[in-house]
């Protein structure tokens, strides 16, 4: 009888979510399985979720990843930096959803929606890079590279800088379709305003040469490129790319922006800051954060491509806590890489904690951000590298701090030998 009962009110319940026939619309029935129809449209939200990503391995226009998304996809590759990724995550999203409106009404809307290229602003070695690789990965859209400083080197400016498009249509296996909804990160794109004054550079005083060629590209234009790059040549065939949808990411240090910044600010404090302004208490961060298009003119930058960078966004310095974590937490974060290594090898690899921290010690000494967090361990761990491949009874290595100082060599513990 108890039996019966129980049966029964497992058989008009939900499998998943355990609610009654009742307190459900819809109870869907299967053999010994049931489902409300809440838990079918949590089901199809999860799927869909999935398919943004990609089912093909390219951008998925009619399921693109939300904002939150993409931000939840970059913390799993950055540390700190939440604004950045707040802003790019909707940057992003809004590009791609304006590309698939466009696609999908097969014109534009009576309100064009602008392009939001991206300019990130913030020291060397604390994501801007990464962002704009990891955001290409989320997508599944093919991504490039390029230094701004690089694009003058030669005289034919125009043709350099298509060469940016060039190492996109590479990306994207000669695919233009692809190409043409890639993403570009070009850097050090301060070096290539008027007023810098970075020696490595041969190019015209003013600099506003190669900022005019990279406006044409920017804003959209039909780019003939050669398929293999370099120069022009009147027999080779050439490939018309449309970088109208292409998504620019510009990234740079910025030197000396923030004393603009804060000229400005000073000469008009606003707001709840006029305070911490007046008083003069304000770190680069704060500065950075404050930035506005008249101070990326005033650094340099002609107008029309201030206006053509219309998301600016300013990442922080990597602190001590932060560049620990770089090396813990990231999906790919370099100890868990060569904790991998190891483990191929049957050995386990451990850090100590002071360990850790002394990395992170000679890193801040550094001042290049996470960026010298590899090298320092690449020349921590190239003897043990060296020495212990084969080596069966090795069971552990330890790193301590008075390896990472150079001091001693790691502590190695051996397998215990079985008893004959
Ligand atoms: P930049 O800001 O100069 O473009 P990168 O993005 O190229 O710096 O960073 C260099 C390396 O440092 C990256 O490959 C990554 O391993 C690491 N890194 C930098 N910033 C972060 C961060 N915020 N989170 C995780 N890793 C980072």
């Amino acid at each position: 009888m108890e039996d019966t009962k129980k049966q029964h009110q497992i058989r008009d319940r939900c499998s998943f979510c355990g609610r009654a026939i009742g307190e459900v619309g819809n109870l869907i029935k299967g053999p010994g399985v049931n489902i409300c129809d809440q838990c079918v449209r949590l089901c199809y939200q999860m799927l869909r979720e999935e398919a943004a990503f990609g089912t093909d391995g390219f951008i998925d226009l009619e399921h693109l990843p939300r904002p939150h998304q993409i931000k939840k996809k970059l913390d799993e590759y950055i540390i700190g930096q939440e604004r950045a990724k707040k802003v790019v995550s909707v940057a992003v999203y809004n590009h791609y959803k304006r590309i698939r409106d466009a696609v999908k009404f097969k014109k534009d809307g009576d309100v064009e929606i602008e392009k939001s290229n991206i300019l990130l602003i913030g020291p060397t070695g604390v994501g801007k890079t990464l962002i704009a690789q990891t955001l290409a990965k989320i997508l599944m859209v093919p991504f490039a590279m390029s230094d701004a400083t690089t694009l003058t080197e030669a005289g034919y400016v125009g043709e350099d800088v298509e060469n940016v498009i060039v190492r996109l249509l590479q990306a994207a296996n000669y695919d233009v379709v692809r190409a043409e909804l890639g993403i570009v990160y070009i850097d050090e794109i301060d070096k290539i305003s008027r007023k810098s004054e970075s020696p490595s550079i041969t190019r015209d005083v003013s600099g506003e040469g190669v900022q005019q060629a990279l406006l044409r590209i920017l804003e959209g234009t039909n780019a003939l490129v050669p398929p293999q790059g370099g120069r022009k040549h009147p027999e080779q065939p050439m490939i018309e790319v449309n970088t109208k949808n292409i998504l620019f990411i510009c990234g740079g240090c910025f030197d000396g922006l923030d004393k603009i910044v804060a000229r400005r600010l000073k000469k008009n404090p606003i707001g709840f800051d006029a305070d911490i302004i007046s008083k003069g208490e304000l770190t680069r961060d704060y500065l950075l954060s404050m930035v506005e298009p008249d101070d990326l003119i005033k650094y340099g930058f002609i107008p029309e491509l201030v206006g053509r960078l219309p998301v600016v966004v300013a990442l922080h310095d990597l602190d001590r806590v932060a560049l620990k974590s770089v090396l813990l937490e990231p999906r790919n974060a370099l100890v868990k890489q060569y904790k991998k290594l190891f483990a191929m090898e049957g050995i386990e690899l451990e850090f100590t904690d002071d360990a850790l921290d002394e990395i992170v010690s000679i890193a801040l000494k550094k001042g290049t951000g996470a960026r010298g967090l590899r090298s320092i361990l690449e020349s921590v761990m190239l003897e043990t590298m060296y020495e212990t491949p084969g080596k069966d009874e090795v069971s552990k290595i330890i790193i301590e701090r008075e390896t990472v100082l150079g001091l001693s060599p790691p502590k190695i513990l051996y397998r215990t030998k079985k008893r004959a």
